[in-house]
């Protein structure tokens, strides 16, 4: 199968012809149509994440048709059959998203308390297993998603990491009114759409001067846009922070009202300046989120298509992957890149 492969960080992938992946028990051999480019994609192209499995296969927010089941009724008999119970029963020629997380061990003390995101020995798509550039993957079916039906491909692809995790950072923001977002990019475009539903007040924060993206967000419904070097005209109850620059962690708490938390939603950060005790007294908080459970998954698809929250793409072709994150890296791409694999 014809796949772009990382053979190191700091290089350009490179077109390949590649053995297809087979299927081991409880996995799906899935026919890529679509993969959407995530900033995770380039934290690891880039080297800013640390042992990736190499050679590697990224992207890991993959829609594709499921074109073999392997031996799934072995996989029952296997120790973790709680969560193979739980997985939703996959057919040949269904349809499923594939997201971030991949695999967990199912047995240590996070995967047993319900935080399975944090699991120790958690399995990352494309990351530490091959992902979606590529025209064949295999998943295991219990991490894979069925999808609601009024996307299309290309339109879902998004969906599955800039929609789940920017979902779960929107969660732990309770319920707090007043909800800044800094870096207005493809997670803020999602979640804002569910937060403006859900009747909260969206104040936009993106790079200063950057008033192309103030006016969409207003267009999409903040209260509120300005430069993340401005302050709101009042305090915040939340803030999610997706841009990956360490200073908007002071600059948002700066922002919070008493009691309000800061969410860093983004797997990679550069260094947070020291700031005053000041902001963060009051029972403020910081946190960031780490990956996905499969329940914020359910959550997600449950209620993006009542919002409905729309998805904004520009397209790309499998062997133009490297153009997509180089227009990515070069904050140049306006909609979330998807790389159309096997037709739409
Ligand atoms: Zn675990
Ligand atoms: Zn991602």
């Amino acid at each position: 199968m014809r796949a772009m492969v990382l053979d190191r960080p700091k290089q350009p992938l490179e077109l390949r012809d590649v053995p297809q992946p087979t299927p081991g028990r409880g996995q799906l051999l899935v026919r890529v149509n679509t993969c959407a480019v995530c900033r995770t994609d380039l934290h690891v192209v880039d080297g800013e994440l640390a042992d990736p499995k190499l050679p590697l296969i990224l992207g890991h927010q993959i829609v594709g048709r499921i074109e073999e089941v392997g031996e799934f009724r072995e996989a029952s008999q296997h120790s973790d059959t709680r969560a193979i119970q739980a997985a939703p029963a996959f057919s040949v020629g269904d349809r499923v998203g594939i997201p971030w997380l991949g695999w967990t061990d199912g047995d240590c003390a996070y995967c047993r308390s319900g935080r399975e995101n944090l699991c120790d020995n958690a399995r990352f798509t494309g990351y530490t297993i091959d992902g979606g550039y590529a025209e064949f993957a295999v998943a295991d079916a219990r991490y894979c998603f069925p999808l609601p039906e009024r996307y299309d491909d290309v339109e879902a692809a998004p969906l599955l990491c800039a929609g789940l995790i920017g979902y779960r950072s929107y969660r732990k923001t309770g319920d707090a009114r007043r909800l800044g977002i800094y870096g207005f990019g493809n997670a803020a475009h999602l979640i804002a759409q569910i937060a403006i539903y859900e009747e909260r007040e969206v104040f936009a924060f993106t790079r200063p001067g950057d008033k192309a993206t103030q006016q969409a967000a207003k267009e999409l419904g903040a209260v509120w846009s300005g430069g993340s070097d401005q302050m709101p005209p009042v305090k915040l109850d939340a803030a999610i922070i997706f841009a990956s620059v360490g200073p908007l962690v002071p600059a948002a708490l700066h922002a919070l009202a008493k009691g309000g938390i800061v969410v860093c939603g983004g797997i990679h950060m550069t260094d947070i300046p020291a700031f005053h005790y000041v902001d963060l007294w009051e029972e403020r908080r910081i946190t960031s989120v780490a990956n996905l459970t499969r329940r914020d998954g359910e959550e997600f698809f449950e209620i993006a298509p009542r919002v409905p929250v729309r998805t904004d793409t520009q397209t790309f072709a499998l062997e133009q992957a490297n153009t997509a994150l180089d227009l990515f890296r070069a904050g140049k791409l306006k909609d979330t890149a998807v790389l159309v694999i096997n037709g739409n």
